[in-house]
């Protein structure tokens, strides 16, 4: 693994992602202690590592915002990973972060992790102690007693008063985003995607304690009215979001609700039936599938803000392979700029972190991918690790199987 200690590092030869243009530009770019510090043609001062990119397309690090960074994304995990001691789990999520990190994501939002390992893996790579993404953390998602995800990544909670202190309890631990859970979901048994969970007054509640502390809120919706009472009551996000109707998407536009689409993990759920994921998931999964993409298609057409998220952790949804989710936002709409956007500077303004990274300006973090392939060519590059060449986050280079320093 090579590392770039403080020193000044020139990225030259290569075009660069304008995200407000939309294109590449031809032009290298100069970071100086982890920080983009200027863009185009330059000479090197004195001491500068120089990084021949030529030919290369450089990329702002991609930006997951709905990850379960300490799951594998073994279907067996569902019904065994949970019982193994924590800290074997604590080892394969720092596995994990690391793979994440080498797939050029070099931001992630944890939507909740048993143990509130997220947390703790977020400090750990702070630290220093490990390497991998930014980790913007949910400790624990709330849930309604016997909601989706109790018993797992949640907690329960029922009325608007324990709402509220779950929610305070949850950034008293250190939580730096909180999830709530509007309706039901396909990988709990026994509950359907297609209910309400928390009432609109539990989660306004939610959300009011969240925002106090300036935490943006990530709702797990999939059934429309669950969908709605989230948007009402001012959540961030709506994460899935099976089933919108005109009225959700015309809530979401008026109050600025971005949608996370997580098209990755039906997909996987519902061609798993030999994979081992369990048949109740199969059957919750395909009946999803269909009806998920329809409403993508739609949120899309009605102008509704979108940034990506894997629900990476779900069954075969693993850790590094999280562009895939990239390539299908492509797949089903979003032109490949779109796509990219979505995946990169969008994901930061939903995560509240865009005057710190996401786009490739001047005074933001260097974490930058170069590609071998121009990607608005060929969106499905990004899931290709042949096509990576490098990843840098803070400026300092990692290791990836495409190639190193
Ligand atoms: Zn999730």
């Amino acid at each position: 693994m090579s590392t770039i200690n403080n020193r000044p590092l020139l990225l030259q030869g290569g075009s660069f992602f304008e995200s407000e243009a939309r294109t590449f530009v031809r032009g290298d770019v100069f970071c100086k202690n982890g920080i983009i510090s200027a863009l185009g043609d330059m000479e090197a001062p004195e001491g500068t590592l120089i990084v021949d990119c030529s030919g290369q397309f450089l990329i702002p690090g991609l930006i997951d915002c709905h990850v379960h960074i300490s799951s594998s994304g073994d279907p067996a995990e569902l019904t065994s990973g949970q019982r193994l001691p924590l800290a074997r789990r604590a080892w394969h999520a720092a596995k994990h972060a690391y793979s994440t990190l080498q797939a050029g994501v070099t931001t992630v939002r944890d939507l909740g992790a048993a143990d509130r390992l997220n947390v703790e893996l977020s400090r750990a790579i702070e630290a220093g102690d490990l390497e991998g993404p930014r980790i913007i953390a949910a400790g624990m998602g709330v849930t309604m007693s016997g909601g989706h995800g109790h018993g797992f990544i949640a907690r329960e909670a029922d009325g608007a008063d324990e709402v509220r202190k779950a929610v305070r309890e949850e950034i008293r631990e250190g939580a730096t985003a909180i999830k709530l859970f509007a309706s039901g979901g396909v990988l709990t048994p026994g509950v359907n995607p297609r209910s309400p969970a928390f009432t609109r007054e539990e989660l306004t509640a939610g959300v009011e304690e969240a925002t106090k502390a300036f935490r943006t809120v990530a709702a797990h919706a999939q059934s429309t009215a669950g969908i709605k009472n989230a948007v009402a009551a001012g959540v961030t996000s709506i994460e899935h979001g099976v089933w919108m109707d005109e009225e959700a998407l015309a809530m979401m536009i008026e109050l600025g609700t971005y949608l996370v689409p997580t098209l990755t993990a039906p997909f996987h759920i519902a061609h798993g039936a030999d994979n081992g994921i369990p048949t109740y998931a199969v059957e919750k999964g395909r009946e999803v599938l269909e009806d998920h993409i329809k409403s993508y298609e739609q949120a899309i057409q009605a102008g509704v803000r979108i940034a990506m998220g894997t629900d990476q952790g779900t069954p075969l949804n693993r850790p590094g392979e999280n562009a895939q989710e990239t390539v299908r936002m492509a797949d089903f709409g979003l032109s490949p700029e779109a796509a990219l956007l979505a995946s990169t500077a969008w994901a930061a303004d939903l995560l509240s972190i865009s005057e710190e990274t996401g786009r490739l300006h001047v005074g933001l973090a260097a974490d930058i991918v170069s590609l071998n392939e121009d990607p608005l060519s060929n969106v499905r590059c990004l899931a290709q690790p042949e096509t990576i060449a490098r990843v840098f986050r803070n400026g300092k280079a990692v290791s990836t199987t495409g190639g190193m320093i």
